[in-house]
């Protein structure tokens, strides 16, 4: 049996999150494989929405514009109740350039992802199954399947199990992926509709049983019809099922035609703690998982990818020492713990059988402030790194506070996210009209600020965290 020991990372599993952490190892240089055991296949849409945080995120990676070129902003979210339409989410309360969801089919990213990932001399490597591993003290060594049967081993630096739900590496770590199931599957249908509902905006109905259909759109053409109903073992619909759940549980007079897809989607809400073993991490699902409602799991992932990408390359450099990995994972297990709880408390909000309860809620998310801060935390703009260990804590009056993310202002005749794509640090000072000092890591989060006479503070941070350069 052969062995190979030419990448510092192996990424097991080319999803989203695979695909953009290894865009951001490439683009920095560092020698990286990705492996997947799926032959190639085309896939079916899952995901379908991108959140502003992670349109942020592929603008740090110079990718967003062919994203936003082939995807249809969702503006808002519109809930009716007894038959008056509320506005559940306002997304123009987003603080963010992003004031909407990106709808995108999951299959279309990733065939841009793949795009970007060629471009930087990356390649999957498709029908390669991941067996088995061992780690030692200096790499991981892989075994690994060919479609023709052919066992191999492949030595790596780092292994990142991106390798979804039902994650190999989860298991060979016997790590615990905590939760549950949820008591209801979810009925997809991606198809055309006859209805004029606004295409800009998610609709949501419940039936006189209190029991809800969504209608999401995905193009001009297409929509998401999602539809709770009691767990059936993962069963997918016939297109007459969801007809009927339709006319029973929506408006009246929407009819379903040419569906390109018909799933169920089994749904659990789990996650993990160990986002890091040695030499080892899970990113994406292969960490958490919950319901599609609000549209956040592959975005997660993706920025799982964002924040472990950096400091891997960091640390391969010899920039850092090994504990800014251990940051991984104490930065997004809590933001995995906030999304989840977004999610749970949408699903709970959706399976509400009391219309008066329902209602009651809608009063309250009128307000202004609540609608903020909803669009903000649907959008993942709210996930902060303050308690961080890398977040130097001591704040300035007039500056954001550390370990927040750091909107993209303009600076010296660009925007921050261009800054970032040079992949270090980016320093905004005075000049730029920020009223201090604020450092920015590489993946857009706040490191520390100080005031106008106090750089140095920075610069000592800095290099306390290793003497990675800085962009700018
Ligand atoms: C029907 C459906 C609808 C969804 N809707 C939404 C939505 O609206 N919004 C949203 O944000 N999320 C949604 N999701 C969730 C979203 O699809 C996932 O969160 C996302 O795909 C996670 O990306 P990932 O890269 O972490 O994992 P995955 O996309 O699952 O990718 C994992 C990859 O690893 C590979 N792999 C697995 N095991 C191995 C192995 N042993 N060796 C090598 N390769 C391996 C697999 O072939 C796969 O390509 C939906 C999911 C489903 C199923």
């Amino acid at each position: 049996m052969n062995t190979t020991t030419d990448c510092d990372v192996l990424v097991v599993g080319a999803g989203p999150t695979g695909l953009t952490l290894a865009i951001t190892l490439l683009a920095r240089g560092v020698r990286t494989r990705v492996i997947d055991r799926d032959p190639g296949l085309p896939k079916l849409s899952r995901a379908i929405g991108f959140q502003a945080r992670t349109l942020e995120t592929l603008d740090m990676m110079g990718i967003a514009g062919r994203f936003l070129a082939r995807g249809h902003p969702v503006r808002g979210v519109s809930v009716y109740i007894g038959g008056r339409r509320h506005l559940g989410i306002d997304l123009s309360y987003c603080d963010s350039e992003y004031k909407f969801i990106l709808g995108l089919p999951q299959n279309k990213a990733e065939d841009l992802l793949r795009e970007r990932l060629a471009e930087l001399g990356g390649t999957v490597e498709s029908g390669i199954e991941l067996l088995d591993f061992e780690q030692g003290a200096d790499g991981v060594t892989a075994l690994t399947r060919s479609p023709d049967g052919t066992e191999q081993y492949l030595r790596a630096g780092y292994l990142v199990g991106c390798d979804g739900a039902h994650s190999k590496v989860r298991n060979v770590l016997d790590v615990p992926f905590v939760g549950q199931p949820y008591p209801w599957d979810w009925l997809l249908a991606d198809t055309e509709l006859d209805w004029d509902g606004a295409a800009d905006q998610v609709h949501t109905f419940w039936g006189v049983d209190g029991q809800p259909v969504a209608f999401i759109p995905i193009d001009e053409k297409l929509w998401r019809v999602s539809v709770p109903v009691p767990g059936r073992g993962g069963q997918p619909p016939t297109l007459e099922e969801v007809q009927a759940l339709v006319d029973a549980r929506g408006p009246g007079g929407i009819l379903l035609r040419n569906p390109e897809t018909l799933t169920c989607f089994r749904c659990q809400i789990r996650s993990t703690d160990a986002y890091r073993r040695g030499r080892v991490f899970l990113a994406g699902d292969a960490a958490h998982i919950h319901a599609p409602t609000g549209a956040q799991g592959m975005n997660l992932g993706i920025n799982d990818a964002a924040n472990l990408g950096w400091k891997l390359d960091h640390v391969i450099r010899g920039q850092a020492a090994d504990p800014l990995l251990d940051s991984y994972g104490s930065e997004r297990g809590p933001a995995a713990r906030q999304v989840l709880a977004f999610s749970d408390n949408m699903v709970r909000f959706a399976m509400e059988k009391s219309s008066l309860k329902r209602s009651t809620r809608m009063m309250l998310v009128r307000l202004p402030k609540v609608q903020r801060r909803m669009a903000q935390r649907i959008a993942q703009l709210t996930v902060s790194y303050e308690s961080s260990p890398i977040t130097r804590g001591h704040q300035v009056a007039g500056l954001p506070r550390p370990g927040q993310r750091m909107p993209n202002v303009v600076v010296r005749g660009g925007t921050l996210h261009e800054a970032l794509r040079g992949g270090g640090y980016v320093l905004l000072g005075p000049e730029d009209g920020m009223g201090g000092w604020i450092l920015v890591r590489p993946d857009g989060y706040i490191a520390a600020v100080a005031s106008t006479g106090d750089r140095r503070s920075l610069d000592d941070f800095r290099s306390a965290l290793g003497a990675y350069p800085l962009n700018a």
